[in-house]
């Protein structure tokens, strides 16, 4: 059990950001609309997110730190109908495996929480715990016990670079969750969780590169798209600033941002990237999320639709605002 929880821990954490990427995506599948995140030395010495979401009944704290107690899936069937965000129940237990967790929820319905202290798998403290509702997770010294992995870590500036890279596209994600992210004290990124992604997205990246971003909206039988791009003008010299958004999950696509890359060079036969958020809807049974355990993969089922359309919603969107010198 316990190697079998290492071994897992191997492919769901494989750097600070990842152990930030699992509690969030629990944050949001509570429904919080608060999430604050405290990191220390890039999260090697401290990861915590507390959220005020539904919380965890006590009685299933410790279960949420076995492997597959939890797992949503109950038929193969639905890996290819995942709405929430989790669905594995391998996150709590991987990262419990091999770091020291602290972990206090409490229920709306109980009023009294629970608070729960693992190091290496083990249970090392269980007590009652008075909490406002919600779940507060501290996770400390990561793979202090798996001293392979630990050698493997880059400095304190990469890791968190990689946490508020993959922060900062949650909050454009999810406009309606107020979001903190501090790093050994200091605030990195406040949004307001108004639901504005403009918004959000100023808190970002300022509001004069707001300011200047183009609306995109386009429909199809299969698809919507809805988001913002920057003018050709405003592009950059790499992909980072891509933020994709496919049923209300943020994702990786190479095809998406192919796609995107396809309809700027139509009009601009540089290679430039744009700053965009595009946020994608479909039939959750055009995609398949389960493509890697890191769940930020996808397959779509009609890809060359998928690009066209995609494409030309893009070319039209700056279309609408390229003045043509007229002859
Ligand atoms: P999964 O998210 O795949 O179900 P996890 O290991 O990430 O598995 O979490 C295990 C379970 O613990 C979740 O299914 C959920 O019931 C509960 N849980 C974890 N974090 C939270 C949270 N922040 N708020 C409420 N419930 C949570
Ligand atoms: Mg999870």
């Amino acid at each position: 059990e316990q190697l079998a929880n290492q071994i897992a821990a191997g492919e769901v954490v494989e750097r600070p950001s990842s152990v930030v990427k699992e509690l969030v995506e629990n944050a949001i599948d509570a429904g919080s609309t608060t999430i604050d995140i405290v990191i220390e030395e890039g999260g090697l010495s401290l990861v915590r997110v507390t959220d005020n979401g539904s919380g965890i009944d006590p009685e299933d704290i410790p279960l949420a730190f076995y492997r597959h107690a939890t797992s949503k899936i109950s038929s193969g069937r639905d890996l290819f109908r995942i709405a929430s965000l989790g669905f594995r129940g391998e996150a709590l237990p991987s990262i419990a495996a091999v770091a020291k967790v602290e972990c206090i929820s409490s229920t709306e319905t109980t009023g009294l929480g629970r608070r729960l202290v693992i190091e290496g798998g083990a249970i090392v403290k269980d007590e009652d715990h008075n909490a406002p509702q919600g779940t507060d997770i501290a996770v400390r010294d990561l793979f202090y016990n798996t001293p392979a992995r630990l050698k493997y870590m880059k400095t304190i500036q990469t890791e968190i670079g990689h946490i508020a890279d993959y922060v900062n596209r949650l909050a454009l994600a999810h406009p309606g969750i107020a979001i903190t992210l501090k790093h050994n004290g200091g605030l990195l990124l406040r949004t307001l969780g108004s639901g504005d992604r403009l918004q959000t997205f100023a808190a970002i990246y300022g509001t004069t590169t707001a300011k200047a971003m183009l609306s995109v909206e386009g429909e199809h039988p299969d698809y919507d798209l809805r988001g913002i791009i920057s003018k050709p003008e405003q592009t950059r010299a790499n992909r980072n600033g891509i933020t994709v958004v496919v049923n209300g999950r943020y994702i990786r696509s190479y095809v998406i941002n192919q796609s995107i890359m396809q309809a700027y060079h139509t009009l601009l036969p540089i290679n430039r990237y744009p700053l965009a958020v595009l946020e994608l809807g479909m039939h959750p049974s055009l995609l398949d999320v389960n493509v890697h355990p890191s769940k930020m993969e996808v397959r779509f089922s009609k890809e060359p639709e998928l690009r066209q359309f995609i494409e030309q919603v893009i070319v039209d969107a700056l279309g609408k605002q390229r003045h043509i010198p007229g002859p």
